[in-house]
């Protein structure tokens, strides 16, 4: 099987409500989504999706992974899709980092490889757990009443997971984490995320005042070395998302002992392949997993999803649905939705959901 022609698409996926990262720093209302085509000498066709969480978040682009599928096109084009390592070699020889415009096309070659093997791409893989994933709320109040407002409208649409946005004022993010904890059914799973919202001694000083709650803090400060220097003057479990990027990232986190819990962005880390790496690295080290596209469709959310399930159910302690947060739907209602705060591995071959062609427009690039 080779690769025929490669076809990109760019579409504009509004938010339902302007989002604003933790302690107000950044604002989004519309994410940059590249839907990538794969098509073959079999028939068989791929899709790749690519949604940054806007350009200002962390360092990826939505124009720059068109440039970048442009420049990689010459070097996949009649490649074998199922041999999804050829593949990733052939991009990293072709543009050294960059992994976030290689997300897409890895996400399309295991697309098309569970197609060709007729099994879910989880399954490829390894095995897919069928249990329901809790797919992780966004809480982005400010205050204590409108984080308790918030919080209950999730649960009363079926959430267990939810990731309450700190890393403003320290003096409220206190007494917001005080009244959640106050607040808190056993059974939640909670993650306070930072975001890199705070100085080393903001952080230090939020961890320690809440230290008796022994809650768990995601991306409290920019860099690893600012979360390795304050590691041994508290006591908090750490989450990292933003600065776990590449297996080098993985290797130092799990070595220095500098986080429990690994959240894997799916866009951020390069796509499925490099991911699954970063997940062993994880389970080898009693680490545990928080898996989510980095925004995007439903494509997006189902990728994360299939590698969700390749996780053993104890490790695995949440995902996210962007697809919750748009107003557009590409793929027409298709695809694993949120039922009761949760989502459900697709069974069809492959990603399980393809989108709808009259939703993305004109191709902005067509590769053969
Ligand atoms: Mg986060």
């Amino acid at each position: 099987m080779k690769i025929t022609q490669i076809t990109v698409f760019q579409v504009n996926l509004p938010l339902e409500h302007p989002y604003w990262l933790s302690g107000g720093r950044l604002k989004f209302e519309v994410l940059d989504a590249t839907l990538v085509k794969i098509e073959t000498d079999e028939g068989v066709t791929g899709w790749g999706e690519g949604t940054p969480w806007g350009h200002t978040y962390v360092p990826a682009h939505g124009p720059g992974i068109r440039a970048g599928i442009e420049t990689m096109a010459p070097f996949i084009l009649g490649l074998d899709p199922r041999r999804v390592l050829d593949v990733e070699r052939a991009m990293d020889l072709a543009l050294p980092g960059h992994l976030y415009a290689k997300s897409p096309i890895d996400m399309a070659c295991w697309d098309i490889a569970g197609q060709a093997a007729g099994l879910p791409i989880a399954d490829l893989m390894g095995g897919g757990s069928r249990t329901p994933k809790p797919i992780a709320s966004s809480v982005g109040a400010k205050t204590v009443e409108e984080t308790r407002t918030v919080m209950d409208r999730y649960r009363a649409r079926g959430y267990v997971a939810h990731s309450v946005k700190i890393g403003g004022d320290v003096t409220r993010d206190i007494a917001r984490i005080r009244d959640v904890e106050a607040h808190r059914p056993e059974h939640e799973i909670i993650l306070y995320d930072v975001n890199r919202g705070w100085t080393r001694q903001e952080a230090l000083r939020v961890m320690r005042a809440t230290e008796d709650l022994h809650v768990m803090f995601e991306q409290p400060c920019e860099t690893l070395d600012d979360i390795a220097a304050i590691r041994p003057l508290h006591s908090a479990p750490v989450s990292v998302d933003e600065t776990l990027v590449t297996l080098q990232d993985g290797a130092r986190i799990a070595r220095d002992g500098l986080a429990e819990v690994f959240g894997i962005k799916l866009n951020r880390v390069g796509g499925l392949t490099k991911a699954a790496r970063l997940r062993d690295i994880a389970l080898a080290h009693g680490i545990d997993l928080f898996v989510m596209a980095t925004g995007g469709s439903v494509l997006a959310d189902t990728e994360a999803l299939h590698l969700a399930a390749t996780i053993p159910d104890h490790n695995i302690k949440a995902v996210w649905a962007c697809q919750d947060m748009l107003t557009v739907d590409i793929a027409g209602g298709r695809g694993p939705r949120n039922i009761d705060g949760h989502l459900h591995l697709p069974d069809a071959p492959g990603l399980g959901v393809h989108p709808d062609l009259a939703a993305l427009g004109s191709p902005v690039g067509i590769y053969t």
